[in-house]
């Protein structure tokens, strides 16, 4: 059942989605070779709490395993998402997807940023940049009278093109009082197919995309997803509110970038 919400709803989505893009700010503050993905989860997980939320991933059910161990979700290189923070150092040339959810006064965030550790390769950088233009492609197809299956094929197409892979065993997904709500929001798809996109819907677009095959699998620890040919993949989300015949970003890149802009 996908759940409209109401205008104040909305602006309580924003809470806590801005409070994701501030989280991940203080993470891109912290982003470089020798850091480990531990340690951008104990400062995730601290400032998350000093702003009032809760951090959504931490406990987070597994149907194949224990619950999820961490506060974000980070995924190094092949690691696609669901990555668990660990002490590895992260090496120059690096990528790693942070993904973060917050539960703000009942309302959920949840955005996901890849970051570069360093200098990375021209190829690497491709793959990233052509990910998040493909985010923006979904969210300009995410109108009102518009079709689920407009948002994925605008995703598909921009990455496809390029010849990258669209993983197709995660999607995005309704976002509201609960992490998961439907729809269930592809990152492929027909267009004219799929639920009708309506005003108050909330979800969740997160293109996972690879450098080469989109095959994955999942590791013995039963969260972190890796390709199958060991090549990288990229991960960008924003969570969106369609209202008022438009869409509207809840979540937001702009202090993340600003921090990273200052490198
Ligand atoms: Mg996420
Ligand atoms: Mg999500």
């Amino acid at each position: 059942m996908i759940f409209l919400k109401t205008e104040d709803e909305i602006e309580l989505m924003r809470a806590a989605n801005l409070l994701v893009g501030d989280t991940l700010a203080e993470i891109a503050k912290m982003i470089k070779p020798g850091v480990t993905t531990a340690q951008m989860n104990s400062v995730a997980e601290e400032y998350i709490r000093d702003h009032g939320a809760v951090p959504t991933f931490l406990g987070f059910p597994n149907p194949y395993g224990g619950p999820f161990p961490a506060s974000i979700c980070t995924s190094v290189n092949d690691v696609v998402v669901h990555g668990v923070p660990n002490d590895t150092p992260l090496e120059e040339g690096d990528i790693v997807s942070v993904d973060c959810g917050t539960l703000l006064n009942g309302f959920n965030g949840d955005s996901c940023y890849t970051f570069c550790v360093g200098e990375v390769s021209d190829e690497v950088k491709a793959l990233l940049q052509r990910t998040k233009e493909a985010l923006y492609k979904g969210i300009e197809a995410a109108l009102p009278g518009k079709r689920i299956g407009d948002i994925g094929a605008s995703v598909q197409e921009h990455c496809t093109s390029a010849g990258y892979g669209i993983v197709k065993e995660f999607v995005g997904h309704g976002i509201g009082k609960e992490m998961h709500e439907d729809p269930q929001v592809p990152n492929y798809g027909r267009r004219g197919n799929g639920p009708m996109i309506k005003n108050g819907m909330c979800i969740a677009i997160e293109p996972m995309i690879t450098m080469g095959n989109p095959s994955v699998y999942m590791m013995p620890d039963r969260w972190t997803i890796k390709t199958r040919d060991g090549k990288v993949a990229a991960h960008f989300e924003h969570t969106i509110a369609v209202h008022n015949g438009k869409f509207d970003i809840l979540s937001s890149f702009e202090k993340i970038e600003r921090e990273l802009n200052k490198n």
